[in-house]
């Protein structure tokens, strides 16, 4: 079949928006009619070659939509499904079977490499190949091939078009919060950043009921949506003078746990002199100058 995919062509460029001939389903493989994508920060990196990625490629790995066509072994969704797209997974390794498969020990396969895992292609234009299989997605599209290791069915009821950052961005700062670092209520929290996944951080510190939580975030439009999430107090990294100096008035003893999204240095280290004791550091954010940053 023929879809319409927004395909980058070379670093730094705008995506095109062209047709491409999509091959057929193989058994384990569901073909999903994309209603919404997020465009994630990793989605703008490998656009601009920071993978390595082969060109013309189409990325997108926040997508949701609905089921068209399973493949014959498929049990998991059936055609008509509203679901949420996330990365994909080998299902076989230790962390995959020990319920860990975002540290899938193949995940730059599974994810990274513009094909599936045994490089084959799922789509071409009349120019040639076209790679496909981002975060065994590639959702800028108007339909993704995916696995069914990588769906979650969800409520038909839900406005699907908004839920495809769930795959990416709000399961890992949501995921950080209640999973990784296990805040627990009444534990005091830093947010480094109030990007997405440092609001989907914020949304999770009050589930799990921690108190105090600070969100250091420049751009006051930012700022405001994090009250509104629930921050109780918020700062100008700007404006405010030293953090830790600030952070130390609300919480004299320092603060229980930090959660970085920026991947900036000078702020994770302006940071972690505001922490307590037996205080628990997250880093989601990755720094561009990453193997020296932290000796
Ligand atoms: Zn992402
Ligand atoms: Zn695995």
């Amino acid at each position: 079949m023929t879809i319409i995919a927004a395909l980058a062509r070379e670093p730094h460029s705008n995506f095109q928006f062209q047709q491409v001939s999509l091959a057929e389903l193989r058994p384990d493989e569901i073909l999903v009619e994309i209603r919404g994508v997020g465009i994630c920060h990793t989605d703008i990196a490998a656009r601009d070659g920071i993978y390595g990625l082969p060109y013309p490629i189409v990325l997108g790995h926040e997508g949701s939509g609905v089921v068209t066509t399973v493949g014959a072994g498929v049990t998991t969704v059936a055609p008509g499904d509203h679901v949420v797209v996330s990365f994909n997974s080998c299902g076989r390794c230790t962390s995959c079977t020990s319920g860990n498969p975002a540290y899938c020990r193949d995940f730059a396969v599974e994810n990274y490499i513009g094909t599936r895992p045994d490089g084959s292609r799922a789509l071409e234009s009349e120019a040639g190949p076209v790679y496909s299989h981002f975060f065994g997605q590639s959702s800028f599209a108007t339909h993704a091939v995916v696995n069914q290791r990588n769906v979650v069915a969800v409520d038909a009821d839900l406005k699907l078009a908004q839920l495809g950052p769930l795959g990416c961005g709000l399961q890992t700062g949501a995921g950080a919060v209640m999973r990784s670092m296990r805040c627990h209520a009444g534990s005091s929290l830093i947010i480094l950043g109030a990007g997405p996944v440092g609001l989907a951080a914020v949304m999770a510190a009050r589930i799990q009921g921690c108190s105090p939580i600070l969100v250091v975030e420049p751009h006051e439009a930012r700022r405001t949506m994090a009250t509104d999430m629930g921050a109780t107090h918020t700062i100008d990294p700007t404006a405010d003078g030293d953090l830790a100096e600030g952070v130390r008035r609300i919480v004299p003893g320092g603060v229980d746990y930090v959660f970085d999204t920026t991947g900036r240095v000078d702020v994770i280290r302006s940071a972690i002199a505001a922490v307590g004791c037996n205080a628990v550091l997250g880093l989601v954010g990755v720094p561009s100058d990453f193997p020296s940053t932290f000796r």
